[in-house]
């Protein structure tokens, strides 16, 4: 199955939802406008955004006189697609660049960094990965699987070494290596916890502090978890002024809106999208196909 198909797939649990109203009767009525805001609200857009949607696309319903659920679902993907921040810049594309990953244990981001070297080998791009979890002594293990997977020499220290060393090391080491694109890969907990804030500023401040290239923090988040998302992410965002995202897991059961939440509430522009756990499961986002395939 092509990447495409997989966001599809991943995303037909939010299309079902949506189904059931633009079927339900095909009357355009109150109760429709309604019920789209509680389905929207339903697959985890927030009740802000969703609030918004559906009201302006009722008025650009009245204005030109859309009345079919072909139309009706054309133009609320357009909608949609109109929430999400735009990037201004690609720190995966524009380089020389470094990026910190962040996010809790289980989001993705060891699987991601790999993913993303991966890409960067097959372009022929000189990449680095930096292992800074050095919470957990199996992260280190499973981070060196991908830099030989992807290809990519992995920089790290003994479990227990102090992260920021960790960028130190890797950022040095790039400079000698005149190295384009620095992956680091940080430590999570099952929850986000003040040590985990203060200990990921500090990875940051010395990253940005020994840096020669842009540097940005990209929180990678598992669509799966729902609403809690939106605060996960808000907490991130405020202790660590991230610059972006990475949503992954949207091969699953996850319900898309959330993603549309996050990147519109935070305005945050989200980088790439994972739709499996292999090596090629990435791809980069596309606001209107991404829409698409949340509305059908
Ligand atoms: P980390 O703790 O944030 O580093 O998370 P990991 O990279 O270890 O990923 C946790 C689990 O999620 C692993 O089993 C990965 O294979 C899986 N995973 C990561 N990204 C995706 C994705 O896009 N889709 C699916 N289905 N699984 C993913």
């Amino acid at each position: 199955m092509g990447l495409r198909d997989r966001l599809r797939k991943g995303l037909s649990r939010s299309r079902e939802t949506l189904s059931e109203i633009f079927y339900m009767g095909g009357e355009v009525d109150e109760d429709f406008w309604e019920d789209l805001e509680d389905h929207l609200v339903m697959d985890d857009m927030g009740a802000e955004v969703a609030m918004r949607v559906t009201d302006d696309l009722r008025e650009q319903a009245a204005r030109e006189g859309l009345r079919t659920a072909r139309q009706l679902r054309a133009a609320l993907a357009e909608r949609i697609s109109h929430e999400f921040a735009i990037a201004d810049r690609d720190p995966f594309e524009d380089l020389p660049s470094c990026v910190l990953f962040v996010g809790i244990n289980g989001a993705g981001k060891t699987t991601t960094v790999g993913k993303l070297a991966g890409v960067a080998r097959g372009e022929g791009r000189s990449c680095l990965i930096g292992g800074a979890d050095t919470f957990r002594a199996a992260a280190i293990e499973q981070l060196e699987v991908w830099g030989q997977r992807s290809g990519v020499e992995v920089v790290t220290r003994e479990r227990g070494a102090d992260p920021a060393s960790v960028c130190y090391d890797v950022l040095e080491r790039a400079e000698r290596d005149s190295a384009d694109l620095v992956l680091i890969d940080t430590a999570g907990r099952l929850h986000t916890s003040p040590e985990l804030m203060r200990e990921l500023q500090k990875v940051v401040r010395v990253t940005r502090k020994r840096a020669t290239m842009p540097v940005s923090v990209v929180l990678v988040i598992d669509a799966t978890t729902g609403q809690n998302g939106l605060a996960q992410a808000t907490e991130f965002n405020e202790a660590l002024d991230l610059d972006g995202l990475i949503v992954t897991k949207l091969d699953g059961t996850a319900k898309g809106g959330i993603a549309v939440a996050i990147s519109h509430t935070l305005g945050l522009p989200i980088y790439r999208i994972g739709v499996g756990e292999g090596i090629d499961d990435l791809q980069s986002f596309d606001a209107a196909e991404f829409s698409r395939a949340l509305v059908g």
